[in-house]
């Protein structure tokens, strides 16, 4: 049967490798971090055995999800080669890296576009009101760096992944304004492929005490970004943290067409096990939607690329692409 392109929703089969929970910032939500120094990094070799046994499975995208090193730490030029080795491994296996490690430098971002075919970082929300509460202890969530990195992205023609944090103190007109400056470094730089509006959903770690995002409110977030965001910008939600399966489908009939990475854990929400392939398929298929598998960089961007990571990507295509869509 023919796929409709209008009814497709899709989502990136992954696996997420963290090469340190160590965070030299304490984001009162955070359920990911480690203390500097109490969390051993990942050696290459466990990496190794990690990644060989996905690749008989269907896992495209290698999430190289990292706390951060402070900038000016003695162990920062270690902790980026780690990532970096990282990434060249996953790309000699045959997967497709994507980094999220907290703000790089430019020189930074610049290396790691040759071993990742996209990157990310989640703008949260840009209000400085944030400092004084869940960001108090975060020097990473100034708003300013991380326009900078969003900017650094758009110059170096890095394809990103960005989002919105939903929950944390921010007001309506809060979120809008994100989205609007998301909206304005795309006209600019053309590089944003996707939004994530990612609830807050409490987890047993972490210290900030408040409830988690009503999910019944993001079909109207999801709305209003849409008519923000340039339609190419797709809008990505995590449907682990969306659990009613009604929702689910009011925030795709809302405009959402992105479930993100879907792999064994979450590892920044580790309380909410991810919902795997089939159980989506049955959830969207009696609504008339079809679940599609992509990779991590969106066709429009495969040009950006160097020609390694685009022989690697053609490859992921033929195999992810339904033949109907060929
Ligand atoms: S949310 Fe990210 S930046 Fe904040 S403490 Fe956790 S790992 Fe670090």
């Amino acid at each position: 049967m023919p796929i409709n392109n209008s009814r497709l929703v899709t989502y990136s089969p992954a696996y997420t490798i963290v090469p340190t929970y160590e965070c030299f910032n304490r984001c009162s939500y955070c359920n990911f971090r480690s203390e500097p120094g109490k969390s051993p990094w990942m050696s290459i070799s466990d990496a190794d055995s990690i990644l060989k046994p996905l690749q008989s499975e269907k896992v495209c995208e290698i999430l190289i999800l990292s706390g951060e090193v402070h900038p000016n730490s003695p162990k920062r030029q270690a902790w980026f080669r780690r990532i970096y080795d990282l990434c060249e491994l996953a790309l000699s296996m045959g997967f497709l890296p994507h980094t999220n490690a907290g703000p790089l430098s430019f020189e930074e971002m610049e290396k790691l576009k040759r071993v990742n075919v996209s990157m990310g970082l989640m703008l949260e929300q840009l209000t400085p009101t944030l400092l004084n509460s869940v960001h108090r202890h975060a020097p990473s969530k100034l708003p300013e760096v991380r326009l900078q990195q969003l900017q650094w992205a758009g110059e170096l023609q890095i394809p990103f992944t960005t989002g919105l944090l939903l929950g944390i103190g921010e007001t309506a007109d809060d979120c809008w304004e994100t989205l609007i400056a998301i909206s304005q470094l795309h006209q600019r730089y053309h590089h944003i492929q996707e939004v994530i509006l990612q609830p807050h959903s409490p987890g047993y770690q972490q210290t900030f005490d408040a409830p988690p995002f009503d999910p019944h409110h993001l079909p109207e977030v999801i709305a209003k970004a849409r008519q923000i965001l340039p339609p190419d910008i797709t809008i990505q939600i995590p449907p682990n943290l969306v659990k009613d399966d009604r929702w689910l489908l009011a925030c795709i009939e809302a405009g959402a067409r992105d479930l993100g990475g879907i792999g064994p854990k979450d590892e920044v929400n580790p309380d909410y096990p991810h919902v795997q392939e089939q159980a989506l398929r049955e959830i969207l298929q009696p609504a008339g939607w079809e679940l599609m598998a992509r990779s991590p960089v969106y066709p429009q961007f495969d040009s950006w690329l160097s020609g390694e990571l685009q022989t690697a990507v053609k490859r992921w295509r033929k195999t992810l692409t339904p033949v109907s869509l060929l």
